[in-house]
């Protein structure tokens, strides 16, 4: 069987890739080994990030925040995709953008706010630094103990639960077939196109997307190129359903935190805190971890103290050293669309780009293409 393109991986970007593919009119076979949205996309925070992450920035300096924001652009072009995803899919992927606040406890905390804050203006975000008391008058749900924080506007957070498999549903009424439970084997090249093995059959297309997530790289080896991609099983959790109060997606300096409420209500507490690994090299929750990431959140949000903790998870993300993505071809017809660490945000953009590559046609990002050659 022959197809225009093959894409390999279900998750967010591959389902997302369908659906752009399918917008334009090019049929697509889509080939995921478990279920739509079985590894990170499903299993996420569902935070939609624009800021440099601030504890990357602590550990590896202001040189590589430079060099990050490279991807600022990127990530603003690719919420500008989720803000239409809704009405392109048909269906509400609980989409809100009301701004980022990451908080300071210290004067110290402040600085560097402040010095991260210089490095996003220059990538074009326009972050607001907010004394204590404009925390106390804007944002009264957090604690009045902090001594301030860093906004940032256009961030927010869909469900993804939901958005991953509702890009997959429109793709597939527009032409893409979708297909769970196949797992790509190997892949051999015949001339110009790729022939795809799964356990029963051989697929055949000129135009081969990988958007296998953390599995990018062991894709690439069965075409012989080896990338420089890692997993790390990290942990959330999610609260009973509350009023609404927590009105941002809240940071915090001092130590790893994410913390937003849903439309439902819950609470999502998280922030790429490390699970462990069971015998059988799953990711399984870590209590301390647990403990430590509950800390850090009452700290932030101590009306948090009065809800129940109803379910705490672990899962692998797909990560690299430098935070960089891996998006190009590095062989003729072979596409390679990776975002490490927050590409949930980068999703949309990241299966758009692979769409277009395949079709041979320039992408609407801003962002420099050419800094994440594979
Ligand atoms: C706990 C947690 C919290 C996170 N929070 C956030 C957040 O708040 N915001 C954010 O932006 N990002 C977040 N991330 C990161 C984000 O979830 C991932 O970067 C993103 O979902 C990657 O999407 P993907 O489609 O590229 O890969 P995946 O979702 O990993 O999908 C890849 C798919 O490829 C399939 N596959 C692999 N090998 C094969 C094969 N041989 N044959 C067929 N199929 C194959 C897999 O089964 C999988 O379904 C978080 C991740 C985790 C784990």
């Amino acid at each position: 069987m022959t197809y225009d393109v093959i894409i390999i991986g279900g998750g967010l970007t591959g389902s997302a890739a369908a659906h752009y593919l399918a917008l334009d009119g090019v049929p697509s076979l889509l080939l995921e080994q478990a279920d739509l949205n079985s590894a990170a996309s499903g299993f996420n925070a569902g935070s939609l990030h624009l800021q440099i992450p601030h504890d990357p920035f602590m550990e590896l300096g202001d040189d590589w925040a430079r060099r990050f924001s490279a991807i600022i652009p990127l990530l603003q072009d690719s919420i500008a995709l989720w803000e239409r995803a809704g009405e392109e899919t048909g269906e509400d992927l609980e989409i809100r953008t009301p701004g980022g606040i990451l908080i300071a406890d210290t004067d110290a905390q402040m600085r560097d706010l402040d010095r991260k804050a210089q490095i996003e203006r220059a990538a074009g975000l326009a972050p607001e630094i907010l004394s204590a008391a404009d925390l106390r008058d804007r944002m009264p749900y957090l604690s009045n103990r902090l001594a301030g924080g860093l906004f940032c506007a256009g961030e927010g957070k869909a469900n993804p639960l939901i958005s991953g498999p509702a890009f997959a549903r429109a793709a597939a009424r527009n032409g893409a077939d979708i297909r769970r439970g196949v797992r790509v084997r190997h892949i051999e090249r015949e001339g110009g196109q790729y022939a795809v093995h799964t356990d029963h059959d051989v697929f055949r297309t000129r135009h081969l997307i990988n958007a296998a997530g953390a599995a990018v790289s062991d894709i690439s080896e069965m075409l012989g190129m080896r990338l420089d991609v890692q997993k790390f099983p990290i942990q959330l959790s999610v609260t009973e359903p509350a009023e609404p109060f927590i009105h941002h997606l809240v940071y915090s300096a001092g130590q790893k935190l994410t913390l937003k409420q849903t439309p439902l209500g819950t609470v999502l507490i998280g922030g790429g805190w490390e699970a462990d690994l069971d015998s059988q090299g799953r990711p399984v929750v870590n209590p301390d971890s647990l403990a430590r990431n509950l800390g850090v959140a009452l700290n932030a949000v101590p009306d948090l103290g009065s809800l129940n903790l109803i379910r705490t998870w672990a899962a692998f993300v797909n990560g690299n050293a430098s935070w960089m993505p891996i998006i190009g071809e590095p062989a003729p017809g072979y596409y390679v669309s990776y975002v490490p660490w927050i590409g949930f945000t980068a999703g949309p953009m990241a299966g758009r780009i692979a769409a277009d590559m395949a079709q041979g046609k320039p992408t609407e990002t801003r962002a420099d293409l050419s800094l994440f050659r594979p």
